[in-house]
């Protein structure tokens, strides 16, 4: 039977087989930041090129940038990340740890983490905590008030005081797509609908980070930026609703563990038509059902802020760059026809696309991949450990060994090894005994192993053995590429 809790046993395979690491481990670590072994940083890059492979390069409507992380302030000011991105939170006057409010439980409701909105900055709402339960001590309702914590770490650039200014770390990968729409638009062909896709590192001073790579002060995220006509926009909702769903599945992740959770209306950013989450069911946590990724149709909010935001950019200079002083210019009369808006030749009018956001989480989904692959087995009396990968998120995609370290069987599997290399990733291994082998590279979630015996000296055969059926078949040395090559889709 499969196990119910087994977040410590990824986390320990993860340490052991050199998948993530703790960052900095060698001085005590720091708290929710985590480093990808040699195993790990190819199961992440794969997840990413996937991501992309689905979301860019198999579609003609969607084209890809890199932003760079730091970008101009005004860019949060406009986006509304410089007032509100923040977490409500409130101390435990006993233990002094503090809790987002929305993560607090009730005492009498045994239900995870409620699902809120960030909060504005100025704001501190009366919230009523007399029957929430310190996660830290136990204690029930001895909270402070509630108060705003921002979110965005700041950073000084610059050397000279003069032009020396606070700037912030990305939160969100997204802005940096809207601020360069105009660009895109100018500089290729792309017409509407289309989308704009980023992979990227994102940063947020998390108040509870938990879990071990679920939630962490630095991640990665892929988001697309889906362009559209205004009335055209709850299809293409749709439309990435189930293209997005169907990429976890299609990546092996059981349908059993992953659903959607529409927003409730109050939940939802004012601006945002409707927003739905594909959640995973992860072995911790209070309530099993996490979040994996936002889908959110997000109207035309985005790009009528940065309109905004560029009309209020000479106040930022006369305010000496402080955020904090100015307020965002009002709207153009005729916000339609300004400098982000969009021209549609066939139908000659002009206006501000609606938009699709997908927003999903690299760390998060590898950690979903790693835990629905995770197995134990028993075979022949003894426990087998396996990582059931999707073939193209095996870090390595095919082991090689000799049976033996004698009789030429090194040379032979070395040859073979030499020539795969160029088309996979794969290992080389002719230590220990042939089964210790196996075990390792199911442990690793390599999905073929080919062992080169005392026939394939006679007769130019080798064994591919499949991780998952524990099958060998025997097939010719020339053959092994195209046998592979079909078998993993590469
Ligand atoms: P949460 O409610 O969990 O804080 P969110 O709703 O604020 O997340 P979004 O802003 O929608 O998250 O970000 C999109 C995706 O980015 C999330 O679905 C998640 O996969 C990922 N993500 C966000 N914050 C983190 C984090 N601190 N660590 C790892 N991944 C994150």
């Amino acid at each position: 039977m499969a196990k119910l809790t087994k977040l410590d046993d990824i986390v320990s395979l993860c340490k052991r087989r050199g998948f993530i690491f703790q960052s900095s481990e060698i001085y005590g670590g720091l708290a929710s930041c985590y480093d990808y072994g040699p195993l790990g940083v190819e199961l992440k890059n794969n997840v990413k090129k996937a991501w992309w492979k689905n979301v860019v390069q198999m579609r003609d409507d969607v084209v890809g940038l890199d932003c760079s992380i730091l970008m101009h302030p005004m860019v949060w000011k406009a986006s509304g990340h410089a007032d509100k991105f923040a977490d409500l939170i409130a101390e435990c006057k006993k233990c002094n740890t503090r809790t987002r409010v929305d993560h607090l439980k009730d005492k009498t409701n045994e239900h995870g983490e409620e699902h809120t909105e960030h909060v504005a900055i100025e704001s501190v709402s009366g919230q009523n905590l007399i029957n929430k339960i310190c996660p830290a001590c136990g204690i029930v309702g001895q909270f402070t008030e509630p108060m705003p914590f921002k979110l965005m770490f700041e950073t000084k650039m610059g050397a000279n005081i003069d032009d020396s200014m606070t700037i912030q770390l990305r939160p969100e990968t997204a802005q940096g797509i809207f601020a360069n729409f105009r660009n895109v638009l100018d500089s290729t062909r792309v017409k509407i609908p289309f989308g704009i896709a980023q992979i990227g590192k994102s940063f947020r001073n998390e108040v509870t980070t938990k879990a071990f790579i679920f939630r962490t002060r630095e991640f990665e995220q892929a988001e697309l930026e889906f362009f559209c006509e205004p009335g055209t926009d709850m299809d293409w909702y749709n439309h990435w609703k189930e293209t997005r769903f169907k990429w976890y599945t299609d990546l092996g992740l059981k349908k059993e563990n992953l659903r959607f959770r529409e927003h409730d209306p109050d939940e939802l950013a004012h601006y945002a038509k409707g927003c739905v989450d594909v959640e995973y069911k992860f072995p911790f946590g209070s309530g099993d059902w996490q979040e994996l990724e936002g889908i959110a149709n997000r109207t035309d909010y985005d790009l009528r802020q940065h309109q905004r935001g560029m009309r209020t950019l000479n106040k930022w200079y006369e305010n000496d760059r402080d955020l904090s002083k100015i307020e965002l210019a009002s709207e153009a009369e005729d916000y339609n026809k300004g400098p982000l808006s969009y021209f549609d030749e066939q139908k000659k009018e002009r206006y501000i696309p609606y938009v699709i956001e997908p927003s999903a989480g690299m760390d998060r989904s590898t950690l979903a991949f790693l835990v629905d692959a995770y197995d134990e087995e028993e075979v022949r009396g003894e426990t087998r450990n396996l990582l059931r990968f999707h073939p193209a998120l095996a870090p390595i995609k095919v082991g090689i060994f000799p049976l033996v370290k004698k009789d030429g069987m090194p040379e032979v599997a070395r040859k073979i090894y030499d020539n795969l290399k160029k088309y996979f990733n794969c290992f080389y291994d002719e230590k220990s005994a042939v089964g210790r082998r196996y075990r390792r590279q199911d442990e690793a979630g390599t999905p073929f192993c080919v062992t080169v015996d005392g026939q394939t000296l006679e007769d130019n055969t080798v064994t591919v053995r499949d991780r998952d059926s524990m099958e060998q078949a025997r097939i010719t040395t020339d053959n092994v590429l195209n046998y592979l090559r079909g078998k993993l889709d590469m």
